[in-house]
């Protein structure tokens, strides 16, 4: 077995009105999206760069900039499937995700969440763990200018 850690931050972009912020491939309304040159979804970031840890081939740089820029790919569940590639025969048996962020609230989101990443990552939703904290103003994240998470998979061999 083989656990491979991932972790991404994006600051909130507060002048854009028009990009959407989405996390975790879910879209929540009415709150300022993450700065970056994709879609900016710091959850699926995390992922990817969580199962790069198992691969050893990182996606995010290099290849995402690519997909990015020349393929004009920017939702980044693109990015999890490139990443997912490199598994081989290997299966992803379990997800865990913490995020910490002041805004927005994450906790009544999580079902659609883990619904999405299951299709996503074909894993069962029970296998999916998320966690969110809002960092009680500690951090930048906690005080409301951006997003951070960490992620963390289980690979079977
Ligand atoms: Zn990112």
């Amino acid at each position: 077995m083989r656990v491979g850690i991932g972790q991404d931050s994006h600051r909130f972009d507060f002048e854009d009105k028009e990009k959407k912020l989405i996390l975790g491939g879910v879209v929540f309304e009415g709150h300022p999206p993450l700065k970056g040159n994709s879609d900016a979804d710091v959850i699926l970031h995390s992922i990817t760069n969580a199962i790069s840890g198992v691969t050893c081939v990182n996606i995010l740089g290099e290849i995402s900039d690519r997909m990015c820029f020349e393929e004009n790919i920017k939702d980044s569940s693109y990015y999890v499937k490139e990443a997912m590639k490199y598994l081989g025969d290997s299966k992803i048996i379990h997800l865990s995700i913490s995020i910490e962020c002041k805004t927005p609230k994450i906790s009544p989101k999580i079902p659609e969440i883990r619904k999405n990443l299951s299709k996503l990552l074909n894993i069962p939703e029970n296998c999916i763990g998320i966690t969110a904290t809002s960092g009680e103003g500690l951090t930048d994240f906690g005080k409301g200018l951006g997003i951070q998470v960490f992620s963390c998979i289980t690979v079977s061999p």
